[in-house]
């Protein structure tokens, strides 16, 4: 029998937009739930992907916390608004995994070299144990190079979201299978994708 067939989906950037940072003016992943705001279709793309038969996996890198910028009490705050406003459309994950860590961090427990932080496959090959996931048969879909490079290092097939406020995220070298403007043009991609299969 075949494992399950699932989409990683990064969050900051590909289901939430990217918040401008107090200081530099560049826009990161949001640190305040209040400051949480999907991308539009995001919530009705997902719901898509759950309709059609698909698992559902956040895989988020949130280094904040380790680099002092926030307390992972508050980035759990920013990451129950993210769920409560996917729910609001009636959306939802079947499960999500985070990475905590960074490796020039400043709190001693958060700060190493890990196997989760994307580019590294830990957070989709955790998941795929854990849910009995065919990783050959699953994507991954995010809008940075880093979300490419964990998709293609867990053997998924990938999809690059070009979100322009992040676009100093993508170098070009990456090489997604597929390239669109955001998470609802992406599954849609997919999604005729997989039916050509
Ligand atoms: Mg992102
Ligand atoms: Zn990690």
């Amino acid at each position: 029998m075949s494992g399950a067939r699932a989409v990683f989906v990064d969050r900051d950037g590909t289901v939430n937009a990217l918040v401008p940072d107090p200081e530099t003016g560049r826009p990161e992943s949001p640190l305040r739930p209040g400051d949480v705001v999907l991308i539009p279709g995001a919530a009705g793309a997902l719901r898509k992907l759950a309709e059609a038969g698909w698992l559902v996996v956040g895989v988020s890198n949130q280094p904040a916390a380790a680099k002092g910028t926030v307390s992972p009490h508050r980035l759990a705050e920013v990451r129950a608004r993210v769920l409560e406003l996917l729910a609001a459309e009636g959306a939802r994950l079947d499960d999500s995994r985070v990475c905590l860590h960074h490796p020039e961090g400043v709190v001693p427990e958060l700060t190493r070299e890990c196997e989760c932080r994307k580019p590294a496959p830990g957070m989709l090959l955790d998941a795929a144990k854990d849910l009995g996931i065919d990783l050959k048969r699953s994507w991954m879909i995010g809008d940075t190079d880093s979300d490419v490079l964990a998709g293609k290092a867990a053997g998924c097939r990938t999809v690059l979201i070009a979100h322009q406020p992040s676009a100093h995220k993508r170098a070009g070298s990456a090489r997604p299978d597929a390239v669109a403007p955001d998470l609802g043009a992406a599954v849609t991609l997919l999604l005729s994708a997989e039916l050509v299969d």
